[in-house]
């Protein structure tokens, strides 16, 4: 059985912004698949909250109308979402103004497990974690889940978390980063510590390099005038990419636990050589007949923000000194692919002459699509005539091997959601963490805007920009290619 439905305690969850864009696309949806599984203990209400006046049957019909929307058929269930739709209410307030936190604070219950989500753009996010407290919203067991960015750069994020910890404990704040949610990034963990099998060779003297991709098709479209701001750099490294490279290199954990994974990954972190100009490439897209260029896009011809970078990134500790990671992620690139590849070295003789080492053990840990793990073998190719090498693929797709239940396997919201209400932190970033990550990401971007170098060009479709090709055959290597 795959979904093994853990119960969790009876909870109000407040979502901040449950009208917004990623209430209606994952947190909603999420949550009724989550009802739908017989999860969400009965007496259990989401309470959305926003600016804008709705009743409550309002407020219903637009959960009712994301549900069709994000959920798959197959899930629809009369009765299920009616029951779903019986457990929301809806509570007009103002983040920023006084009006409706009273009767916010009226609607708490003694003794049910209290989670608020900050759906809303960071600027707010101080705003509610004080009124919170001010108007008696919260108890000491209460939750608050801060969506991203946390912070723009090192002291943005210092702010925010002397803000919230002005307010709540560490261990009432959860920052989310929705990577670490995803099924297959949990079982990079278990792959390397509940088998013999890869951590006798996990480190630098087996391993030639690490490749982590996330390449997605779209643009910025309507986001652009925001994403100018912020760029691929920003945006994406700093966070997700940075918690793929941190479970990829860390130590193990003494145990599968919050503050145990959380220090190993904080090693890490800080283990980081700062990156050097020649390992830095940025890109815009340019347009087609699909699409606006990127300049386009961002409403900003004269813009030096990236929409694609790639990174040669080294870890200076023992493990890793000499094997580096390679970071790349983009918009409108060949595929919606994001995978991480670790590239194993070449047998150090060959008693095969020529035909070895061409081909080396690769495991792929693929994120999305076709979730799963794929690990590259070289055998020979059957069949009479001597031995000839070629390379098979041992296909861990959780899709082939759980058939129909790798459809119930939970998106990366539900989980996090749920773990939230359990009071598990494993799966979210601590304070120390996300400023040390800012600490190594603020001098790569100071670097990049002093230089006002403009990112190459790349074809929409493309791999992203020549010069990223380059990065890697310099050092005698050759990127995957991106693809579905
Ligand atoms: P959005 O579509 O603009 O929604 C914002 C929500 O906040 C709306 O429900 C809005 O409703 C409410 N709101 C705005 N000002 C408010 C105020 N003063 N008081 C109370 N409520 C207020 O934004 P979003 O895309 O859902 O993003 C929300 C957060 O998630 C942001 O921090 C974003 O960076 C992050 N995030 C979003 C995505 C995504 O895919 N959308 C992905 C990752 C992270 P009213 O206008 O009615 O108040």
């Amino acid at each position: 059985m795959v979904s093994r439905v853990i119960p969790v305690e009876q909870f109000d969850l407040i979502i901040f912004g449950g009208t917004g864009d990623l209430a209606k696309r994952k947190i909603l949806p999420g949550l009724y698949r989550r009802f739908l599984s017989g999860q969400i203990p009965e007496g259990s209400r989401i309470i959305g909250a926003a600016r804008s006046e709705h009743g409550v049957e309002e407020f219903r019909d637009i959960v009712r109308s994301a549900i069709a929307e994000h959920v798959a058929p197959d899930k629809h269930d009369d009765d299920a979402i009616s029951g779903f739709l019986n457990s929301l209410e809806y509570v007009t307030i103002d983040a920023l103004g006084t009006g409706g936190w009273k009767e916010l604070a009226a609607l708490m219950r003694p003794s049910v497990v209290r989670a608020f989500y900050f759906s809303v753009g960071p600027s707010l996010f101080g705003a509610i974690a004080e009124r919170l407290k001010k108007y008696k919203v919260t108890d000491d067991e209460s939750r608050i889940v801060v969506e991203k960015p946390f912070g723009h750069d090192l002291p943005t994020a210092k702010a925010l978390n002397e803000t919230l910890s002005r307010h709540f404990t560490e261990q009432q704040i959860y920052r989310i980063d929705h990577y670490l949610g995803k099924e297959t990034v949990q079982n990079l963990m278990a792959v390397r510590f509940a088998n013999m099998l890869f951590e006798p060779l996990w480190n630098a003297r087996n391993i030639d390099h690490i490749q982590i991709t996330v390449a997605e098709t779209v643009g910025v479209g309507g986001r652009g005038e925001y994403y100018d701001k912020s760029g691929a750099i920003r945006d994406m490294v700093q966070n997700h990419l940075m918690q793929l490279l941190c479970l990829i290199a860390m130590e193990p954990p003494y145990a599968f636990d919050p503050d145990a994974l959380r220090d190993e990954k904080l090693k890490v972190i800080r283990a980081l050589e700062p990156v050097e100009p020649d390992d830095i490439v940025r890109g815009q897209y340019l347009g087609d007949d699909e699409g606006p260029s990127y300049l386009e896009d961002c409403g900003n011809p004269s813009s030096l923000t990236e929409s694609y970078v790639a990174l040669k990134v080294r870890v200076s500790n023992w493990r890793w000194k000499g094997a580096p990671f390679y970071l790349r992620t983009g918009k409108r690139m060949r595929a919606r692919s994001s995978e991480i590849a670790i590239v194993f070295k070449d047998p150090p003789h060959s008693i095969f002459g020529d035909q070895a080492g061409q081909n080396p053990n690769v495991l792929v840990i693929r994120l999305q699509p076709n979730e799963g793990m794929n690990l590259t073998v070289t055998i020979k190719e059957p069949g009479p005539g001597g031995i000839r090498l070629i390379e098979v693929p041992l296909d861990m797709t959780f899709k082939e091997a759980l058939g129909a239940e790798a459809d119930d396997i939970p998106d990366a919201y539900e989980r996090l959601i749920m773990d939230v209400i359990r009071g598990n932190q494993t799966l979210f970033m601590r304070g120390d963490e996300v400023e040390a990550a800012w600490a190594w990401t603020d001098p790569i971007i100071a670097q990049v805007e002093d230089r006002a170098n403009r990112p190459k060009p790349y074809e929409p479709g493309s791999s992203g920009p020549e010069e990223s090709l380059i990065l890697m055959h310099r050092d005698g290597r050759r990127w995957r290619e991106v693809k579905v």
